[in-house]
């Protein structure tokens, strides 16, 4: 009798995009333009250009991550001129990765004025002191969550334990603040990365919620609780098992739209793209 070979997901995964897992923010490019999926993560093409917006949500995330590790360590809050310089490594880091287009009317200058009063606006912040105790800042999980698919790797900002609950906290930048329902119409990568946290205190309650930073004029920075929902967390595993099977097919093509060309990075070989 002939044995035959069963490769595993994280194997296939491995020789497609070099990695041996998926991640939501892949599965998310795919979702929103395969090709771009394609270009980005099986052909690894750089990304010529980098949106000012993009660059700028990366180095408050590294701001704030900056400050939640001097917490866990001990340490007291980093005053505004630590997570300042935090911002601008982190600026610089993605500045590496391609050309920083910006936006109309900004420049570095404009953009160092509103990093300050992001920044200040989060130190003087509820959210910059969780009570509790803190787990994880940054923290990598993965696990296997859908039969036949890669291990799904989650980096989740930040995870404390409350008397009540494990908190699950993921922070966003957003150009306004959200109006009611946008934390449950974004929800189903907090609540697919609740299948990993859940595993660390098993038993304790999950409480899911963004933080999300506005880069208004008075900047705010506001929770938005995100409820569980088994049956949406069942539906994003489908998902992911669709849209994996897709990629392992190499199903990929264009997707334009008025939403994703503009900003994206990839719209050179698009054009050159024959199918
Ligand atoms: S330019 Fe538009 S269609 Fe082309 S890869 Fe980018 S998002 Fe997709």
């Amino acid at each position: 009798m002939i044995a035959l070979a069963v490769t595993s997901p994280n194997a296939i995964a491995k020789r497609l995009t070099g990695r041996d897992y998926v991640s939501y923010s892949a599965i998310s490019t795919y979702c929103q333009c395969p090709l771009k999926y394609a270009f980005k993560y099986i052909e690894g093409l750089p990304e010529e250009t980098i949106s000012s917006s993009l660059a700028f949500g990366r180095a408050v995330h590294a701001a704030a991550e900056h400050h939640f590790n001097e917490l866990m360590s001990g340490a007291p809050p980093p005053d505004q001129d630590s997570l300042l310089s935090a911002f601008w490594d982190a600026w610089r880091s993605v500045a590496k990765e391609g050309v920083i287009k910006y936006g109309k009317g900004e420049d570095t200058a404009s953009l160092q004025q509103t990093a300050e009063r992001v920044l200040t606006a989060f130190r003087l912040s509820d959210l910059a002191h969780p009570t509790g105790r803190l787990i994880g800042v940054e923290e990598e999980l993965r696990g296997s969550l859908v039969p036949g698919v890669p291990d799904l790797l989650a980096r989740i900002d930040l995870i404390f334990e409350t008397d009540e609950a494990l908190v699950v906290r993921d922070f966003k930048t957003s150009r306004s603040r959200w109006h009611d329902g946008q934390a449950e119409n974004q929800a189903e990568q907090l609540l697919l990365y609740s299948e990993l946290t859940r595993q660390l205190i098993p038993g304790k309650s999950l409480q899911l919620e963004f933080a999300v930073f506005t880069k208004t004029k008075e900047p705010t920075v506001e929770r938005h609780p995100v409820l569980h929902d088994p049956r949406r967390i069942a539906r994003t595993k489908r998902v992911i098992e669709r849209v994996w099977q897709a990629i392992e097919s190499n199903l990929y093509y264009p997707a334009p739209s008025a939403m994703s060309c503009p900003g994206c990075p990839y719209r050179k070989p698009c054009r050159a793209w024959s199918g």
